[in-house]
């Protein structure tokens, strides 16, 4: 069996003793196996902050962008094989391993292109001088210095490489090295682009480090210039902001946890339109898409009440055409769950949501095509249909992080946007309307209890990629339940690497600080 090793301090390592096996989730083949244990974690991040930074921060950001570029470049040019080794270790259809991978090549590129604009500056500034004396001569700055020490990410198991790259992209050019944590169940894909980058010697010495596997202590070492930006489980997120050095030295930490994402069909929508096919489509494409395990992902369809009995009845039509089974065998449509664990928590949920909603689809015979008799790591596809929002709680409370979306009947414009509400702060929820005065009510309704709101009408349908697609133009995060943090967003998504610190003093020194002309 491979034996996967860590990128540590300019070299590859392998842990002590016995690891944790990775295995196919479709057929439970075990593929690989890791352990981190013995590996000098402190010294790891030390090597970081001291040779990868200092590199970094000597280039500039089109310098930066160029080392963006050839990673991007990189993961095109292994495309195919990539593809195969997510299909294996996250079970995962091929298109989904392109969603993944190809989200980490376009996410990358993108951030190489902002470098080129940035250009021949080191970091960046906010605003304009203001005058804070009684003449013009004293004025103050604000700057955003990329910050001294290491950014650690602690990456979720369902995107392997689209996780790495999006973190990497915004810490990299902001100047900061990247110490990356994969999740360990699906870390041979994060591993192998690793590995390509290592062999092909394109960023300086401990610019980028991998950890392959457990995260052991590696958050006691952080210090107060470090960062830490996690993905994962909410519980998860809320033991590492309270680790010792997090709390006692402030280290800067992002959270993107878990949401209850909706998707709310306008009372205008008629059956049959671009926007109500647009709807449907999105709908049914979040459910089965990486078999439901998108933090995006709509868990919660408002459709008003006349309307609901027509929406479930084209939904359970779609559904009853997926094949769950083998991404390697012809026809599949949906993979297994990533993990055992994975499998037991979608199967729990289900049955929280079965507790207070109706099952449309998903009670029926579920036989997975192309794995051996009980194998693999499956769940079956499930839409519930509840009458009243306001009577129900687990579906707004508790997120299922499989194939599962509950369908809810409105009445008003104001319930809906009460009711959206009720999932606490989510990543994205898209509104499907024609009618400006009723999209711009829901928007503006339930917009402060999230990080993004997809805006669909027949004028963009066919151009929107759907609100589970995250695109790095726009940021990523939301509040609340969601965890409160915020990525990607174009020169946003560098802020969190960087200081701002306000300089004040005399105008001509500031201005030659900041290149500033005049
Ligand atoms: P998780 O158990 O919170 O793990 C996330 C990451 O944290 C993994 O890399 C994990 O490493 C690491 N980790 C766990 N304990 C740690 C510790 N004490 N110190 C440092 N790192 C630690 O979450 P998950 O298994 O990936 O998914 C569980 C739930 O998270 C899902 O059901 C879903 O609700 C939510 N989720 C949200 C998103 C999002 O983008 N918002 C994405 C995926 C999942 P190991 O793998 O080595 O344990």
């Amino acid at each position: 069996m491979i034996v996967l090793s860590s990128y540590v301090s300019g070299t590859w390592k392998k842990g002590d003793g016995a690891g944790q096996v990775l295995v196919n989730p479709a057929t439970e083949e075990p593929l690989a196996e890791t352990s981190t244990r013995g590996i000098d974690l402190a010294a790891a991040l030390d090597f970081a902050r001291d040779e990868g930074g200092p590199a970094l921060r000597a280039l500039t950001f089109a310098e930066r962008g160029e080392l963006l570029r050839a990673m991007s470049r990189i993961i095109h040019q292994n495309r195919d094989h990539l593809l195969d080794v997510g299909m294996e270790s996250g079970g995962v259809t091929r298109s989904d391993a392109k969603f993944d991978v190809d989200g980490a090549m376009g996410t990358l590129a993108y951030y190489a292109d902002l470098g080129k604009e940035l250009g021949s500056r080191k970091w960046l500034t906010d605003g304009d001088a203001v005058q804070l004396g009684r003449s013009p001569r004293f004025v103050g700055h604000h700057l955003l210095l990329p910050r001294r020490g290491v950014a650690v990410h602690v990456n979720a198991f369902n995107f392997p490489a689209w996780g790495f790259g999006e973190k990497a992209a915004c810490a990299l050019l902001a100047g900061m090295p990247v110490f990356v944590k994969p999740a360990t169940s699906t870390a041979l894909l994060a591993h192998r682009i690793f590995e390509l980058i290592v062999e092909a010697k394109v960023l300086p010495e401990g610019v980028a480090s991998l950890l392959t596997g457990p995260a052991g202590d590696l958050v006691e070492h952080l210090r107060g210039e470090d960062v830490l930006s996690f993905t994962g489980g909410g519980s998860t997120a809320t033991t590492l902001r309270s680790v010792q050095p997090v709390v006692r030295d402030s280290v800067r930490v992002n959270v993107e946890a878990d949401s209850l994402n909706a998707a709310i069909l306008g009372a205008d929508v008629e059956p049959g339109s671009d926007t109500f096919n647009g709807f449907l489509r999105d709908v049914f494409r979040d459910m089965t898409q990486k078999t439901g395990q998108k933090c995006t992902a709509i868990r919660r369809v408002f459709v008003p009440r006349d309307r609901a009995a027509g929406v479930v009845e084209e939904l359970v039509e779609r559904l009853r055409g997926v094949v769950a089974g083998n991404p390697k065998t012809d026809g599949v449509t949906m993979g297994p769950v990533a993990t055992a664990a994975q499998a037991r928590d979608v199967k729990a949920g289900l049955e929280l949501l079965r507790a207070e909603s109706r099952v449309a689809f998903g009670d029926g015979p579920f036989e997975p095509v192309g794995v051996p008799a009980g194998k693999g790591f499956f769940v079956p596809p499930t839409l519930f249909v509840q009458e009243s929002a306001a009577a129900a709680k687990n579906a707004h409370a508790h997120e299922v992080f499989g194939p599962a979306a509950t369908v809810f009947a409105y009445d008003s414009t104001d319930e809906v946007i009460t009711q959206v509400r009720r999932g606490g702060g989510g990543l994205v929820s898209s509104v499907y309307a024609d009618d400006k005065a009723l999209a711009t009510e829901l928007v503006l309704g339930i917009g402060s209890s999230l990080g993004r709101v997809v805006a669909i009408s027949a004028k963009v349908v066919d151009q929107a990629p759907g609100p589970g697609t995250v695109l790095p133009q726009s940021i990523h995060g939301g509040p609340g339940r969601a965890g409160g943090g915020e990525e990607l967003g174009g020169v946003r998504g560098l802020g969190f690497y960087s200081q701002r610190v306000a300089v004040q003093g005399d105008r001509p020194f500031i201005d030659g600080l900041t290149g500033a002309k005049g």
